[in-house]
């Protein structure tokens, strides 16, 4: 799996998907890649992706995300001049913290789902990020359906969360999907913006 999975940190996406969406430390990243966490960490620097790097591109990434959630959702113009002109470390916290919410679902204008609030806790729990993270690790990182790598990657539930909650975490009942597999998984919801996972 090494060597295939190998040139995986060369890739933007990927590395975002894992670095920034995942959390996953840099260390963890050089494992599933089987090279060297230097190597890794010069490639967060070249896709402006290390927040420790002085101007790095990361934060404006983050802000160009925030405005692509708020601009699907109602447009509450507070929020749309708050974003205006963030930049810096403070604003950055409120940003994660305010993407964070919207990833939620609940919340969320698009969400068709049904979240309960026992899913909405269980997501964004370690137990269930664990649990993710191992089943795209059991997956190769690829998509079940069509094969694909890289690129953005979900965790699609075969049986869904609302229709049986004791399956959320059942290793039989979920697999690694790429954003276009997972939206014909889900013809209903748009699984881009409501973060299924
Ligand atoms: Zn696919
Ligand atoms: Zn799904």
């Amino acid at each position: 799996m090494g060597e295939k999975l190998k040139w995986l940190y060369k890739d933007k996406v990927w590395l975002e998907q894992k670095y920034i969406v995942e959390k996953l430390s840099q260390k963890e990243i050089a494992k599933i890649c089987n090279v060297s966490y230097g190597c890794i960490q010069k490639n967060l620097t070249k896709h402006g992706l290390n927040p420790g790097v002085k101007g790095s591109r990361y934060q404006r990434e983050e802000t160009k995300e925030k405005i692509r959630l708020l601009n699907t959702g109602k447009k509450h113009s507070k929020e749309i001049n708050l974003t205006k002109g963030r930049k810096g470390h403070i604003v950055t916290e409120e940003m994660r913290r305010k993407i964070s919410e919207s990833r939620l679902g609940e919340k969320h204008p698009l969400w068709k789902g049904g979240v309960t609030s026992l899913r909405r806790l269980l997501v964004g729990s370690a137990k269930y990020k664990a649990f993710r993270s191992k089943m795209f690790k059991r997956d190769n990182y690829m998509c079940q359906n069509c094969g694909h790598i890289g690129g953005y990657i979900h965790l699609h539930h075969i049986i869904p969360q609302s229709k049986n909650k004791d399956l959320i975490m059942n290793e039989n009942n979920v697999k690694a999907l790429c954003l276009d597999c997972h939206a014909e998984e889900h013809p209903n919801i748009n699984v881009v913006h409501a973060w299924v996972r």
